[in-house]
């Protein structure tokens, strides 16, 4: 495989590889660790112990893009206030990846009306 932006992927590596396997008690390995899917901001792994087998599961895994310029990795739709507002949060960190992972598989089909309405933004021109 070849190389990854900013080493995200590797970095994914070594977390997974300080964690667990539930099952069996030993650390997983790099090569259980699998890239499914990269995007910017966003890589999105498949985690297996490759001493026992048992799967741990796809994790979407939010990359920290250090020293990007200046807007912050933030959706799109983001006023400046918005950005303001929230870009003082601190980071997802792995964890909360995994965790908000874990919330929307618990999520029902109707999910959607737990997000508050948005004002659509005027799409004309
Ligand atoms: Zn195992």
């Amino acid at each position: 495989m070849g190389k990854f932006h900013g080493g995200g992927f590797q970095a994914i590596q070594e977390y997974f590889q300080q964690k667990s396997c539930r099952f069996c008690d030993n650390p997983f390995s790099s090569e259980g660790i699998q890239l499914l899917r990269e995007e910017p901001g966003v890589l999105v792994v498949r985690v297996t112990c490759s001493s026992c087998g048992h799967p741990l599961g796809v994790a979407i895994v939010g990359t920290n893009n250090r020293g990007q310029k200046e807007r912050p990795n933030c959706p799109a739709d983001w006023t400046k206030k918005d950005i303001d507002r929230l870009s003082k949060n601190p980071a997802i960190t792995y964890d909360d990846v995994l965790s908000a992972h874990e919330f929307f598989t618990k999520l029902g089909s109707d999910w959607a009306q737990h997000i508050p309405r948005l004002r659509r933004a005027a799409q004309s021109q």
